[in-house]
């Protein structure tokens, strides 16, 4: 990691506060005609005309959300983002603007936090979001970091989450399980490097799922997909926490109930190899893995035929009256009630 190399090491309070900002922000363009002011004010202005502006925002903390061990800054920097657009992507909405507070403590010097700005330049550039602000000071121990995320939708094509009707199809994006076992295989490897720093991994057999964990992508693609085929989600969610977690909120707050199908559950060939090494199901790495930011719709069950041929949609069930409640249909036909196991939940197992 940066901070243990020595070489050249600048320190932050050599740059002052506003040096630092300066420094930082100094490469940041801007691309959105809905920037009118960005950086360098005491607030930025932006103009929607005549489209709604969605807003979402987290808050990522050393030790909780990341380890520096196994996570590089830069990617670290880029997934903040990419968490953040996904919530955008989830309204069904385009993301337009972010901003970007850090707290940083003085163990980390300057060379550090340009590897956080660079992956959080990158994400911004490949998503075309201005960065139109932040703040900048400092904490006691760690890293944090905060990300707001901005975008627009017009105001009949955004999709909450509790529009799911009885009948409609379940849909999700890409695959999905493949960002939790990532996980694992890197904490895998951070044991053996305690043990044996000196020992090189071979991760040639693990690189779409570490890729999935350590550089996801937001499905920004999506809400033109669904435009062109003509298809208006019911309901949207974007899967942070787990398949189950999801799907359970969008029946909870449309008041319906599901049937889910084990067979339809769309996963990488390399999520079943890896889920066969580390004998772990993978149906429940799936429905409980997280961090995917895939998306989760529903759909009126007249436009199946609109999607059914796109292979990036993939119908995994449909949705029920509530008083059906919400099932897993296995894969030998039995229907077991869907529990909401998120990522903590399987890692205490
Ligand atoms: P204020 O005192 O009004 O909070 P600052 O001096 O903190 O202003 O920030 C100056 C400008 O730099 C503001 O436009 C702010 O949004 C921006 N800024 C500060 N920190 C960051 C950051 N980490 N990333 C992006 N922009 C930042
Ligand atoms: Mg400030």
């Amino acid at each position: 990691m940066l901070e243990n190399k020595d070489q050249s090491r600048t320190s932050i309070a050599q740059l002052g506060e506003f040096g630092l900002i300066e420094h930082l922000t100094k490469h940041f363009t801007i691309s959105q005609e809905s920037t009118l002011k960005s950086i360098g004010d005491d607030a930025a202005v932006l103009d929607f005309k005549d489209e709604k502006a969605v807003v979402s925002t987290d808050l990522l903390i050393e030790g909780v959300h990341f380890d520096l061990a196994y996570m590089p800054l830069k990617h670290l920097g880029y997934k903040a983002v990419v968490a953040n657009l996904s919530d955008i992507c989830a309204m069904n909405a385009t993301p337009t603007q972010i901003t970007v507070s850090i707290a940083v403590s003085n163990r980390f010097p300057l060379e550090a936090l340009e590897e956080l700005f660079e992956g959080i330049t990158l994400a911004s550039k490949i998503y075309n979001v201005d960065v139109i602000g932040g703040d900048t000071t400092s904490s006691q121990k760690g890293l944090i970091i905060s990300i707001t995320a901005i975008g627009t939708v017009k105001l009949d094509a955004v999709a909450y989450r509790n529009g799911a009707q009885v009948g409609d199809l379940l849909v999700v994006t890409g695959d999905i399980g493949a960002a939790y076992m990532g996980l694992q295989v890197l904490e895998r490897e951070k044991q053996v490097f305690q043990v044996n720093p000196n020992n090189q991994p071979d991760l040639e057999a693990y690189t779409y799922l570490i890729e999935r964990q350590l550089k996801p992508e937001a499905r920004t693609d999506i809400k033109e997909l669904l435009e062109k085929l003509e298809v208006k989600p019911t309901s949207m969610i974007d899967i942070s926490d787990g398949l189950s977690s999801e799907v359970l909120h969008i029946c909870k707050q449309s008041g319906v109930g599901c049937n889910l199908y084990e067979e339809k559950i769309p996963v990488d060939p390399q999520l079943i190899s890896v889920c066969e090494e580390f004998n772990l199901d993978i149906t429940t790495i799936a429905l409980s893995g997280g961090e995917d930011y895939e998306l989760l719709f529903t759909i009126n069950m007249n436009d199946y035929d609109k999607i059914k041929a796109n292979p990036n949609l993939t119908v995994i069930g449909h949705m029920t009256e509530a008083k059906e409640g919400n099932h897993l249909i296995t894969r030998i036909g039995t229907k077991i009630p869907l529990k909401a196991r998120g990522w903590n939940a399987l890692q205490e197992e």
